[in-house]
């Protein structure tokens, strides 16, 4: 299935929102929705049973996952939990005292690590420019060691630059020193996507960022185009980091891995009490952005005809200011949430605006045009999250 990769698709930046949301549904049989299974797709990368002893000491055990094409797995546990040990054996960092890791199906045992490790793009834990560098020289340190031609590097390094909001002009010349965290951080990430390498490891690749600077580099690295069709395993031990990230999370603890799975699978079928006590802190907030609208449909007033009409009505008069955003039910709650408690615009209210102001509404439009519209306030909005919560619970205790 294509969709096996779900990436959030960020909403429409122009116009003012002032209080509507429109949900548009996708027909029934719509094979994008909820991919929570891989493709089965030879996978990527294979690992199996892997261990890795040091004397007196297990950092990681019996460790076995398989990675399909362009899947984003997260490696997220608390501190000394193996996460960095278990990447660097992927890209033979690090020789495993036992087990087995196969890139597309190779042992990687049999390549030669500097062979393999140019077809794996590799970001380090502590960013590690090379400081006697330029910026360009430090992304272009990989293409140079494939001897790809000088002006096809000066091309692709200011494109990446460009793309990661670091303009070439201004930053191409500089030197690390004379970069902020945050950016010298983005290049870490130009330089590991510089030859385009079809897999990337990523260790703690916002790390040593405050959390508003992490916050808005994670999302420009979630809109990022060149990584959509990358397989990725990024180590992080921030819970909202691996969320809002990952496709599936490994979550570790004393080397083992505890759980394998999608957020939702983490989140509401947690496999022990470790699972359930290490999100226990961000429980709401993750649920917020886990559950998506359409898992709230059945907990929704039914669509009367009557409320289809007033939709319509409404969505005139709010189209008016500009009001309206499109949301698809594959939108998280917190999303919808966003929206519909956002401050209103500074401009003066208008007697529609101020009528909007004493009604929020969730307008859910189905985009087959034939079917009803939905009309919903923020208050049946939340009353169906928590149904909704309420029942992925029960159902998973029963
Ligand atoms: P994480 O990245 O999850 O913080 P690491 O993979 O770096 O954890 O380390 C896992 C465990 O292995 C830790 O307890 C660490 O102290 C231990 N460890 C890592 N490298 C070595 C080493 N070279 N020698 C001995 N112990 C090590
Ligand atoms: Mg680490």
């Amino acid at each position: 299935m294509d969709g096996s990769r779900f990436k959030i698709q960020p909403f429409p930046t122009q116009g003012v929102f002032t209080g509507t949301l429109l949900l548009a549904t996708l027909p029934n049989n719509c094979p994008t929705l909820f991919p929570l299974s891989i493709a089965p797709a030879p996978p990527v990368i294979r690992v199996r049973d892997l261990c890795k002893y040091y004397p007196g000491h297990v950092a990681v055990q019996d460790v076995s996952f398989e990675l399909a094409a362009g899947e984003t797995l997260v490696l997220l546990g608390p501190s000394g939990c193996g996460k960095t040990t278990l990447l660097k054996m992927l890209n033979r960092l690090i020789e495993p005292t036992s087990g087995t890791v196969e890139i597309n199906g190779v042992a990687v045992g049999r390549q030669q690590p500097e062979v393999l490790r140019r077809g794996i793009g590799y970001v380090i834990q502590q960013v590690g420019l090379l400081p006697h560098y330029t910026v360009a020289e430090n992304v272009g340190v990989v293409p140079r060691l494939l001897g790809h031609a000088p002006a096809a590097i000066a091309e692709r390094t200011n494109a990446l630059l460009t793309r990661l909001h670091l303009p070439p002009k201004r930053f191409a010349h500089q030197y690390p020193h004379q970069l902020s965290g945050g950016q010298q951080q983005r290049v870490g990430i130009a330089r590991a996507l510089a030859a385009d390498p079809p897999i990337m490891l990523l260790d703690e690749p916002f790390g040593a960022l405050d959390p508003v600077t992490r916050a808005g580099i994670r999302r420009e690295f979630r809109e990022l185009e060149e990584l959509r069709t990358k397989t990725m395993v990024l180590v992080t031990h921030d819970v909202t980091e691996a969320f809002e990230l990952a496709d599936r999370i490994a979550l570790l603890n004393g080397g083992q891995i505890q759980q394998l799975g999608t957020p939702h699978e983490l989140l509401f079928r947690p496999a022990n009490d470790f699972v359930r006590d290490f999100f226990a802190a961000e429980r709401l907030a993750l649920q917020l952005r886990t559950l998506r609208l359409h898992e709230l449909l059945p907990f929704l007033p039914p669509t009367t005809q009557k409320s289809s009409s007033s939709t319509t009505e409404y969505a005139v008069i709010t189209n008016s200011f500009p009001a309206i955003r499109l949301l698809s039910p594959n939108h998280t709650v917190q999303e919808a949430f966003e929206i519909l408690t956002e401050p209103r615009a500074a401009a003066a209210p208008t007697d529609q605006q101020q009528a909007n102001d004493s009604v929020h509404h969730v307008l859910i439009a189905e985009s087959d045009k034939k079917a009803p519209q939905r009309q919903v306030t923020l208050p049946e909005l939340m009353a169906a999250f928590a149904q909704a919560i309420h029942q992925a619970e029960t159902a998973w205790k029963s």
